[in-house]
């Protein structure tokens, strides 16, 4: 059904960083739809992981944003655009999780889908150094030269700071390095993975799984409707412990909404068991 709406359609993608890669194969696959990239999009004016822009909104507006200048520029009907975040995991603030959503916007047929992925696949890291081999050090624990760095220095006590991106070898890494020990105000140099997807293949690898997020809920279709997109709105906690029959923190049902005509299914036990481990019940194992 979905490919019905979609084959032969033309969707363009708000990116400067070579996200095509992984969006267009797919979704020409899945949906026959061609992926087209708009020529001087500057994706910069809407937040920068450099932080010298700031991010207007949460990562799904800004992201819609984003797709929606794109269809202004072109004159197209369907826009995609993605946007991710890198932040300390909620469970384990030690280490780094990557927040990958990718937006689908449909304006003939009103939808607007979001795919999305949350991973610990990351090298995302940042550190204060003074000397070339702590730099080296830093670079090959991040998966450098297949990943890019970014160094930057204060250089003056009123000014922005110099930044300097897209670092992939040896010799502007080196280069880098020295210049900014040589013009730092204060003797720090400030070196950080460039998270920018042609530069970190594991950042274009997790949007390739937001992608096939996106793929999965275009192709869920509403059965009252066949309006495609028909995806979970709400989790229900609740499952009962099997043995005092409390409810516990575990997942009951899961409810899927239809954006078109709001038909609502709602599924129980989606984890196929009717009731929760007494392991973890707050009243039998408090
Ligand atoms: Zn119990
Ligand atoms: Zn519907």
């Amino acid at each position: 059904m979905s490919k019905e709406i979609f084959n032969n359609r033309v969707a363009v993608l708000a990116t400067m960083h070579q996200k095509e890669k992984v969006i267009a194969p797919l979704l020409h696959e899945y949906l026959g739809i061609n992926v087209i990239v708009p020529k001087n999009f500057n994706t910069d004016v809407f937040g920068t992981f450099t932080r010298e822009i700031k991010r207007p909104d949460t990562q799904i507006i800004t992201a819609k944003l984003k797709a929606k200048a794109a269809l202004e520029i072109t004159g197209e009907t369907i826009a995609i655009a993605s946007e991710g975040s890198f932040i300390p995991h909620p469970s384990f603030p030690y280490i780094y999780a990557n927040r990958e959503i990718i937006i689908f916007l449909d304006q003939e047929n009103e939808l607007e889908i979001i795919g999305e992925v949350f991973s610990t696949d990351t090298n995302f890291n940042h550190q204060i150094i003074h000397n070339l081999p702590a730099a080296a050090e830093f670079a090959q624990k991040v998966g450098f030269p297949e990943h890019g760095l970014v160094v930057w220095f204060e250089k003056s006590t009123s000014g922005n700071p110099e930044i300097i991106k897209g670092i992939n070898t040896k010799e502007r890494l080196q280069e880098s390095v020295n210049f900014a020990l040589n013009n730092s105000l204060d003797g720090n140099l400030h070196i950080e993975t460039d998270m920018r997807a042609l530069y970190n293949p594991t950042r274009m690898e997790n949007i390739k799984k937001a992608t096939q997020d996106l793929l999965n809920k275009i192709n869920s279709c509403c059965s009252q409707c066949r309006t495609p997109g028909f995806s979970v709105t709400e989790t229900v906690k609740g499952l009962p412990c099997e043995i005092c029959h409390q409810p516990t923190v575990l997942t009951m049902a899961i409810v899927y909404q239809c954006q078109k005509c709001n038909f609502i299914d709602k599924k129980l036990y989606p984890q196929g068991k009717q009731f929760a481990d007494p392991s973890l019940c707050n009243y039998c194992n408090p």
